[in-house]
């Protein structure tokens, strides 16, 4: 079966037009790429960015899909054509900022060249996950396929499928064993997507490369409340982390962002961190940016609120779910201590891993599960 995943070459048609996903490794974008972002939002797509559950972002209704490319290539956001839509690399966003055990930044750097340079990965599907978790967690409860855990004697647990393999290796052996994994799985798979659904895929991918498993680790959950607001660096300046309505950035807000001049980080949990701000410059992009749609509170109804697409971008919808759950939210209907997400249909797109009420239209109305 061919690979679907839409990516920035092959834009997937959905009913409001083309829609092209753009990978950025690690979530990082330079304050340039996001101004190249935000003005091939306003001029040739429906002038938002859609942040996605990967830490990337989509254009959505692109009316020069040629066009795109071409700024993308010219930014610096599309390294390879062949492996466009296998540069899925998350790494801890607050890396060598905020806490963690390790400093993960350079291993995505490493991790993306390396990936890109094996002409047989370009043949791993759309849908498979790298991550690279420092430590703290919060990226092992999304059950990437191939990923590493910092761990407290600098060595990396070995994940795979989701799972600790009990495989530990050195910080210089990272990427060549994330690279020599995902060629394992190129060459056992037949029509899986994920490592998960191959038959005793992890086993079978560390017998290849004779990896030998010891006791393995119980994961931390997926995080529940992704990190918001003003947290201070190691290095005394400051990050700010904030959310969006919806996971949806506007093409001003991405403008008045890229102005900042610092680099930004999309989250996997659809939310951005701006980077490496002294405190009074800090102090004003909370004043400015507050008012056009950053959530800088934690306590804000959407940081434990997400949707589908919904109508009207997706023809399977039976509502125009972000409408409702924005009216919701106003009304405060949503619940404080909960995750919520709603779905225009049974498919139930961008769930959050976890504990996570369902809020799904059925055409009559939403039926809460
Ligand atoms: S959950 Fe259903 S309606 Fe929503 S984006 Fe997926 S397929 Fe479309």
């Amino acid at each position: 079966m061919p690979d679907g995943c839409p990516g920035a070459l092959t834009t997937h048609l959905a009913a409001d037009g083309p829609l092209a996903r753009i990978r950025l490794p690690g979530g990082v974008l330079r304050p340039g790429q996001m101004q190249v972002l935000a003005q091939a939002a306003a001029e040739l797509g429906d002038g938002t960015l859609e942040l996605t559950s990967r830490g990337n972002i989509q254009v959505r209704a692109v009316k020069d899909p040629d066009g795109l490319a071409s700024r993308l290539a010219d930014a610096g956001l599309l390294p390879s054509e062949t492996h466009e839509r296998v540069r899925n690399i998350l790494a801890s966003p607050l890396s060598g900022r905020v806490d963690g055990l390790a400093d993960v930044r350079a291993l995505v750097g490493e991790l993306d060249a390396g990936l890109c340079a094996r002409p047989d990965l370009a043949e791993l599907p759309g849908r498979v996950l790298f991550a690279l978790d420092d430590g703290r967690g919060d990226l092992c409860g999304l059950e990437p396929d191939f990923g590493v855990y910092a761990q407290a004697d600098g060595s990396y647990a070995l994940l795979l499928a989701g799972h600790d393999t009990g495989v530990r290796v050195q910080r210089d052996a990272v990427v060549s064993t994330l690279l020599e994994c995902a060629g394992s799985f190129v060459e056992l798979r037949r029509a899986e997507w994920r490592v998960a659904e191959l038959d005793n895929g992890a086993a079978r991918i560390l017998k290849r490369l004779q990896l030998t498993a010891g006791p393995a680790l119980t994961l931390p959950a997926p995080v529940e409340v992704p990190p918001i607001g003003w947290l201070d660096q190691v290095d005394g300046r400051v990050a700010l982390a904030a959310g969006l309505a919806n996971g949806v950035l506007g093409a001003r807000l991405g403008e008045f962002l890229a102005a900042i001049d610092r680099p930004l980080i999309m989250t996997p949990w659809r939310s951005l961190v701006v980077c490496d701000l002294d405190e009074e410059p800090a102090e004003q992009v909370v004043r400015v940016l507050a008012p056009m749609g950053l959530i800088f509170d934690a306590a804000s109804p959407w940081i434990r609120v997400s949707a589908c697409t919904g109508s009207p971008g997706c023809e399977k919808s039976l509502a125009d779910v972000r409408t409702d759950l924005a009216a919701a939210v106003d009304a405060r209907m949503t619940p404080r201590d909960e995750r919520q997400h709603w779905s225009g249909c049974e498919r139930r797109c961008g769930r959050p891993k976890g504990e996570v009420t369902d809020v799904i239209a059925t055409g009559i109305g939403y039926r809460v599960s």
